[in-house]
Parts: structure tokens; C-alpha cells; sequence
């Protein structure tokens, strides 16, 4: 049976079995050799997996609260946020959404701090509970 793949430099419609592209000639077996590269490196971790950046860790922690944080920290700023109570519309208090605001720059300023984990997850409840009851004290 044929199937043809997209080209990994340009997209256009080629062969599978093609080891590189005739439009662009960028090489497209990459995938079935560091394939077996990743698999073996999930199997066997590294042992100085402590030893390697902070940020290449929680790569996808800081990604998410990079975008989630500052987001809901503008709708929070910009104007009331609605949630729906069995059908009804309603608005979350003021206070509620000061406190997003509040943890949202929290979480900014602690992705700027590798601080160790344990430390980090206190300081984290801390917040979460302050802003819990800020939010709900009306
Ligand atoms: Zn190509």
C-alpha cells in the first residue's frame, strides 16, 4: 500500500518512504531515528535530572501560568467575570477577582525565583489560602 506523508521543510505531499523531499530536499526520517532516541531516553532518565535548569523542569508549569496568569489577570482588571449558578448569571465579588490579580503576579514572580520545591509549594498554599479569603470576604 502507498502513503504518502507531508514534507517536514515545506508540506508538500510526498512519499513515505522518501529520505528526503524532491521539492525541498529536507531530510524526513528524522522522526524514526531519535524515535527510538526518545523512548530510550523516557525509559532510562538522566541521573542529574536535578543538576539541569530550573526552568527546563517546570517548562510547562511557567508556559501555563506565563499565559493562564497574566490572562486572568486582565479579565480580572478589565471588568466583571460571570459564572453560572444552575442558570443564573452571576458575578464573582470584586475582592475575587483582586485576589486573581494578586496570585497572578505571585505566580510571575515565583517562576522568576528557583526557590527549593518544598519552600515554593508553602509559600504557594499561603497565597492560595489568603487569596481565598480575600476573595470571599465581601
Ligand atoms: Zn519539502
Amino acid at each position: 500500500m502507498t502513503t504518502f506523508v507531508h514534507c517536514r521543510g515545506c508540506g508538500v505531499q510526498i512519499h513515505e518512504t522518501a529520505p528526503t523531499c524532491p521539492k525541498c530536499g529536507a531530510p524526513q526520517h528524522l522522526a524514526g531515528a531519535s524515535g527510538a532516541a526518545v523512548t530510550g531516553a523516557l525509559t532510562s532518565p538522566p541521573s542529574d535530572y536535578a543538576k539541569t535548569q530550573w526552568y527546563r523542569r517546570r517548562w510547562f508549569l511557567i508556559v501555563s501560568l506565563m499565559t493562564i496568569a497574566p490572562v486572568a489577570a486582565l479579565i480580572a482588571l478589565t471588568g466583571p467575570m460571570y459564572y453560572d449558578a444552575k442558570g443564573v448569571v452571576k458575578t464573582f465579588p470584586k475582592n475575587f477577582r483582586t485576589s486573581i490579580v494578586i496570585m497572578s503576579v505571585y505566580y510571575l514572580y515565583t517562576l522568576t525565583t528557583p526557590v527549593g520545591s518544598s519552600q515554593q509549594m508553602l509559600l504557594f498554599l499561603m497565597t492560595l489560602v489568603a487569596s481565598l479569603v480575600m476573595g470571599f470576604k465581601r
